[in-house]
């Protein structure tokens, strides 16, 4: 189910960046066709003055105001490309939009699942001081792989595979962990399993482990 997330939340931020560099291309060329217009407008002004001038012969005002007529012609469809651009610059952050949130849901549900993963462990743990053995309720939560990777692990370690970081202790080898290691942790994404560098035994974070 995690790594399901995971890969969805993965997917998820390559369609970003995807997204993003489409409305950064898109914004350029908003840009680009606002410039065209105005060249346009600007030199469409300086004609009209000229004209509203009345200085020039009359040939010269005659062609100055044919410049017109094809200016305004020419402004007429670069507007209506601008219109097409800003209707595609739209579309292009409505989707980057919409990606930001559905990549946020995705990620606040990885954070959910592993702080369900997390609990599970603790009880897989003081489980496995009672009985022995997983409970299949308990397996269903953490995932089989993980149960398989548990048991390997308490398999070589007294029977204890995972254990609660406790005010900076590991709750297997009761050793304290340096700030390196602290450090990591604390900047770890809540979806990482993480293992104790000196028992190698699963670490669950709790409220109480000094983060
Ligand atoms: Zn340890």
């Amino acid at each position: 189910m995690l790594t399901e997330l995971e890969q969805r939340a993965a997917g998820l931020e390559s369609d970003l960046v995807r997204a993003q560099t489409a409305l950064g291309d898109v914004q350029r060329e908003v840009a680009k066709a606002e410039a065209d217009v105005q060249l346009v407008r600007d030199r469409s002004a300086r004609d009209q003055s000229r004209l509203d001038a009345g200085t020039g012969s009359a040939k010269d005002l005659q062609a100055i105001s044919h410049e017109l007529q094809s200016l305004a012609r020419r402004q007429s469809e670069l507007e209506d490309v601008e219109l097409e651009v800003m209707e595609r610059a739209e579309a292009a952050e409505a989707e980057v939009g919409r990606l930001t949130a559905e990549r946020s849901a995705v990620r606040n549900e990885v954070d959910e699942v592993a702080a369900t993963r997390d609990a599970a462990l603790a009880d897989l743990d003081a489980e496995a001081k009672q009985v022995g053995a997983p409970r299949a309720d308990i397996v269903a939560g953490v995932g089989e792989d993980l149960v398989a990777l548990y048991e390997k692990i308490r398999a070589n370690s007294g029977g204890l595979g995972a254990a609660a970081l406790r005010q900076r202790r590991c709750g297997g080898c009761q050793l304290e962990l340096n700030n390196v290691d602290m450090n990591r942790i604390k900047a770890a994404p809540a979806d990482e399993l993480l293992r104790c560098e000196e028992c190698r035994r699963i670490l669950v974070r709790t409220a109480e482990s000094g983060l």
